[in-house]
C-alpha cells in the first residue's frame, strides 16, 4: 500500500510509551544500573539490532517479578512528559482515536496508559508471563511488537486507510512511518538522528503542548478553545506562548 502523507486533521494519534509518553524506558527499571541492558536496548533503537534479537535476552538479564510491573507503572507515572494526559484528553475531545503502541511491557504500560487516559483496548505492548510466585517465566514470543517491523504490521492492521499520526522516539517508531500519515520524532528525551532525518516534523520541546499544532487542524484548536469550562486553557496557553 502507497503510503499516503497529509497533514491534520488525522481520525486518529498513536504514541510510543518509552522516552515518548514518559522520560525513561521501563526496562532499564527492572534492575539498577545494568550497562549489558542498557546496551542492548540503545542498540535496538538506534536500529544497529533487530529488536527480537536482544528482547529475550533483556529479559534474561533482568528477571522481572510480577511486583516488578506495579513499580514500573508507578515510574512512568512519576515520569510522564508534561501535557500528556491534557493532551490526550483534548484530542479524545475532537473524537480521535487514541492508542498506545510500545515495545515495553503490558502489565506496566497498560495501568500507565489508562492513568492518562487512554483505553485499555487502544494500549498495545508486549505481554509477559509469570509463575505462582511471580517470577518470571516468558514474554509473548508471538506479539509482533517485539520483533523489528511489528509496530508496522500492527499499524497497518489497526489503521487500514492509513489516516493516523504516529508520535515516537524510536528505530522501531520510523519503520511504521509507512503505515501512517505522518510521523513525528519526539526528541525532548533521547534524539536520534537516524529517525529524525526519517521524520516528517520533529519535536524537541518536553511539554506536548508542542505536539499540538502537529496533531490537529487550526479548526480543530478553535474547537478546543471553544471547550465547555476553558478545560483546554492551559494546554493552549502553552501553545500561544511559544508561537512566534
Ligand atoms: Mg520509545
Amino acid at each position: 500500500m502507497a503510503r499516503i502523507v497529509h497533514g491534520p486533521p488525522f481520525a486518529a494519534v498513536v504514541f510510543d510509551c518509552d522516552s515518548t509518553l514518559s522520560s525513561i524506558e521501563g526496562i532499564e527499571e527492572l534492575t539498577a544500573e545494568h550497562p549489558e541492558i542498557s546496551a542492548l536496548t540503545a542498540e535496538a533503537m538506534a536500529g544497529r539490532v533487530p529488536l527480537e534479537e536482544v528482547y529475550g535476552r533483556r529479559l534474561e538479564l533482568a528477571g522481572p517479578l510480577a511486583a516488578d510491573m506495579e513499580r514500573i507503572a508507578r515510574r512512568y507515572e512519576a515520569t510522564a512528559i508534561a501535557g500528556a494526559a491534557e493532551l490526550i484528553a483534548a484530542l479524545h475531545h475532537l473524537g480521535k482515536r487514541v492508542e498506545i503502541v510500545s515495545g515495553g511491557l503490558l502489565p506496566a504500560v497498560r495501568p500507565f496508559g489508562v492513568q492518562l487516559g487512554v483505553p485499555a483496548a487502544g494500549i498495545h505492548a508486549v505481554d509477559v508471563e509469570f509463575d505462582t510466585s511471580g517470577a518470571y517465566v516468558d514474554y509473548d514470543r508471538g506479539s509482533p511488537l517485539a520483533r523489528a517491523g511489528g509496530k508496522r504490521e500492527l499499524l497497518a492492521e489497526r489503521f487500514p486507510a492509513g489516516d493516523v499520526v504516529l508520535v515516537g522516539d524510536g528505530a522501531t517508531d520510523l519503520e511504521a512511518k509507512d503505515a501512517c500519515a505522518r510521523f513525528i520524532a519526539f526528541t525532548a528525551v533521547e534524539r536520534r538522528p537516524d529517525v529524525v532525518e526519517g521524520a516528517d516534523v520533529e519535536v524537541s520541546q518536553a511539554d506536548h503542548a508542542a505536539l499540538l499544532p502537529h496533531l490537529v487542524s487550526a479548526e480543530e484548536v478553535e474547537v478546543l478553545r471553544a471547550a465547555p469550562g476553558g478545560r483546554f486553557e492551559g494546554l493552549l496557553a502553552r501553545l500561544e506562548g511559544e508561537q512566534p
